[in-house]
């Protein structure tokens, strides 16, 4: 597959984090405003080197350092609705239709925003994002509770009483050793009693047992990453695979895992491309999602994740097609949207790339 077809294919994306895909260009000018002086240099193109070298140092404390500076720059109603906008139109300019974009509102106090402040700036970005773009893209909020802080149950209120205004869902995100799901399970309930989705960040850092806990225990509908599921797995000899009840819970009941190659490298959860798990995973029938994570500090986009796949597995339309088609049929949108972006944007958008292929 074409680089330039990947950038055209119609792409979803469920798993993206608004503090970690900031423009470097951006941050130093927010910095700059606002009078921010942490950042390690003001060189838009070194700042980008600079994010993704300490995300790749296998230190946790470099990596959680990058979201330090992010988070620093995103504490006014300008700069988060700046920050948003520019996420919708740097999606869609990498022709991703659908996106569920996820940040902690508590995370973004520090110059005194109210938690309703910062949902309603950073709403307001996406719709001008999506203004800006001409309508190309539909962007949710996801809002994430911190694993490490015991704010989670505000944070599931706040997502309930903004679900009619552009926020779809709510996440639990953070360090999972030490903060399994359910401790927050009053937050989860809550989201129960009032009908309100949400996927947890689990099988990531921690193994099955952490998605057990998510999937069984606190209800969740999607998986963050998820890979570790290959821990209820048994691969023979012959390359046949025995599944474990969990695995096949998760599999039967079509739970997406909202999986991300290049980020799964940069923690360890992964060793390589061509040893990801995804591959194996959507073999015995998985629903798999392709997602980001963190744009900036991982240095990737929808396309680059698409072409590391493409590489590793020999993947071509027909799997990615795949894979958006599931981003969208696990998206927490009302069905009929849901079923407007497959048949009509989705579809046809692979029928022409799969034309311009057989003509070429
Ligand atoms: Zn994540």
């Amino acid at each position: 597959m074409h680089l330039s077809d990947i950038l055209r294919a119609p792409k979803a994306v469920l798993h993206d984090h608004l503090d970690g895909g900031l423009r470097p260009a951006t941050i130093i000018e927010l910095a700059r405003e606002c009078g921010y002086r942490g950042l390690p240099t003001e060189e838009p193109e070194a700042l980008g080197v600079w994010f993704r070298d300490a995300a790749d140092s296998g230190s946790l404390e470099r990596y959680l350092e990058t979201f330090a500076h992010t988070c620093a720059v995103m504490q006014t109603r300008e700069a988060l609705e700046r920050v948003a906008a520019e996420c919708a139109e740097d999606l869609a300019a990498d022709g991703v239709v659908y996106a569920e974009v996820r940040y902690a509102p508590e995370q973004h106090q520090e110059r005194g925003l109210t938690l309703d402040e910062v949902v309603d700036a950073v709403n307001a970005g996406f719709r001008e994002g999506e203004r800006r773009t001409g309508g190309r893209i539909t962007v949710r909020a996801l809002l994430t509770g911190m694993r490490h802080t015991d704010r989670s149950l505000e944070i599931a209120e706040l997502t309930v009483a903004h679900r009619e205004r552009g926020v779809a869902g709510f996440d639990i995100a953070g360090g999972e050793i030490g903060n399994p799901p359910a401790r927050h399970l009053p937050a989860f309930q809550h989201l129960k009693r009032h009908s309100c989705h949400f996927t947890i960040h689990a099988g990531e850092a921690v193994g099955a047992e952490s998605i057990h806990e998510a999937v069984q225990i606190c209800g969740a509908e999607r998986i963050g990453h998820g890979v570790r599921i290959t821990d209820d797995i048994t691969v023979h000899d012959d390359g046949s695979a025995t599944l474990g009840h969990l695995a096949a819970y998760v599999r039967d009941n079509r739970i997406a895992l909202e999986v991300c190659p290049t980020s799964n490298l940069q923690t360890g959860a992964a060793k390589d491309y061509a040893t990801h798990p995804i591959d194996l995973l959507r073999r015995l029938g998985f629903r798999i999602t392709l997602n980001t994570d963190n744009r900036l500090v991982s240095g990737t986009t929808m396309s680059r994740e698409f072409q590391h796949m493409a590489e590793a597995f020999g993947y071509g339309p027909e799997v990615f097609e795949e894979f958006t088609v599931a981003a969208v049929e696990s998206a927490f949108l009302p069905l009929p949207e849901r079923r407007r972006l497959i048949d009509e944007v989705i579809r046809p958008g692979y029928a022409a790339l799969r034309e311009a292929a057989s003509s070429k």
